[in-house]
């Protein structure tokens, strides 16, 4: 029996899909691939966007397809051409992978790759099942100090690992992050790790500004009680004592991405997380003769062997982030105290005889 947490297309208007719980061919591994017996998956903000629309950009639900992305599980069985796993091992699977060897790939930057897998998206199925196939060299080995749930968690923490290195922080930086949803609170960790002497971050949640301030952020802003983006990018001056040298964004939202121009240092860099609408009004000449580099961010590359020796040597905790956990069998639950946003990662249990983190 391979439960599995399917998002079926149903209606015009959200949620335009229904979660349904259903079982599934237990597929024999590839000579390439890995059998896993899932254990933890998180709920990330794409996977309720699907749930809700039936699309994320150009990538829409037709066919029923998994959901999922963010997981860890235990090694079941090995295909033949696998030397570097062994059944019983404890694995965070990362999600994407690129499906040929352009030059994007061959020059370590697969994340910009065309052609390439990854959980969840359509119509390639997620990890939140029971049992799982997947390609065996993106499959990381975890230490057994680490837990599943810590496996889980690279997948976002890449995001974030990849987003601090985009905008080069370093030694001494000071950093302002925007939101303090996963994505904004793991790069607070990571941007800490990386030197930074004070970050800052910004929220509308106070429950969230909160956990920041636990998690070892050194200022919050609650952006409600600002007026413009300018008035905010002079407040975090204030409460920093300078202006910042890399900002984060995390949120999408039109005035973060303003206040995150008007408020990086001269000769700073703003790097660009959060994902909104397709276009946006920016200060983009403020920038230009400041400059202000302003870099993107794909994803991730590279970052799960370093996410796991960051974990393992205690450098970095995300263990405080996961405030929720279900059941497989009550996904539909733990999609609705996702989207609510009350916690921070929600995390779907997938083995019924080892439900601990
Ligand atoms: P989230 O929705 O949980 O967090 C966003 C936070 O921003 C929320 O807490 C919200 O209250 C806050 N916020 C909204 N408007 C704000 C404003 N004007 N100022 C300050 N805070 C504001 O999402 P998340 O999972 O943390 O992801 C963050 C963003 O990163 C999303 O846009 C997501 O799509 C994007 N993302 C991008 C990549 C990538 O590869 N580029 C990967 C993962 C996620
Ligand atoms: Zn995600």
């Amino acid at each position: 029996e391979n439960l599995s947490a399917f998002l079926y297309r149903k209606r015009d208007k959200p949620p335009r899909c229904d979660i349904v719980l259903e079982n599934r061919p237990i597929h024999e591994p590839g000579d390439k691939e890995v059998l896993l017996q899932m254990h933890s998956v998180g709920i990330c903000g794409s996977d309720v966007h699907m749930w809700m629309d039936a699309h994320i950009g150009d990538y829409a639900i037709k066919n029923p397809v998994v959901s999922g992305h963010e997981a860890a599980g235990k090694v079941l069985k090995c295909g033949k051409n696998v030397t570097h796993l062994k059944a019983g091992d404890k694995v965070a699977i990362d999600p994407f992978y690129p499906l040929s060897t352009d030059e994007y790939c061959k020059t370590g930057r697969y994340n910009l790759c065309n052609h390439y897998y990854f959980c969840s998206c359509p119509p390639d199925h997620g990890t939140l099942s029971r049992f799982y196939t997947h390609q065996a060299d993106y499959c990381y080995r975890l230490p057994n100090s680490l837990s599943y749930e810590e496996g889980a968690l690279i997948e976002p923490l890449s995001v974030a690992i990849h987003a601090c290195r985009r905008a080069k922080v370093t030694l001494g930086h000071m950093v302002l992050i925007c939101g303090a949803g996963p994505i904004g609170l793991l790069s607070l960790l990571v941007a800490k790790a990386m030197g930074a002497s004070q970050v800052i971050i910004t929220d509308l949640n106070q429950n969230r500004l909160h956990l920041a301030a636990t998690l070892g952020a050194d200022h919050v802003i609650n952006v409600e009680q600002n007026k413009s983006p300018q008035e905010t990018a002079m407040h975090i001056e204030q409460l920093l004592g300078g202006m910042p040298d890399r900002t984060i964004e995390c949120t999408g939202a039109e005035s973060a991405l303003q206040t995150g121009i008007y408020a990086t240092i001269s000769g700073g860099c703003l790097a660009l997380v959060g994902l909104g609408a397709d276009t946006a009004n920016v200060p983009l000449v403020n920038a230009a003769v400041r400059e202000v580099d302003i870099v993107g961010v794909m994803r991730y590359c590279n970052t799960y062997p370093t996410a796991i020796q960051m974990l393992a040597s205690g450098q970095i905790n995300v263990k405080p982030l996961v405030t929720h956990r279900f059941p497989l069998e009550k996904a539909e639950e733990a999609f609705h105290v996702a989207k609510a946003g009350e916690g921070i990662k929600v995390m779907i249990k997938c083995d019924p005889n080892d439900q601990n983190p």
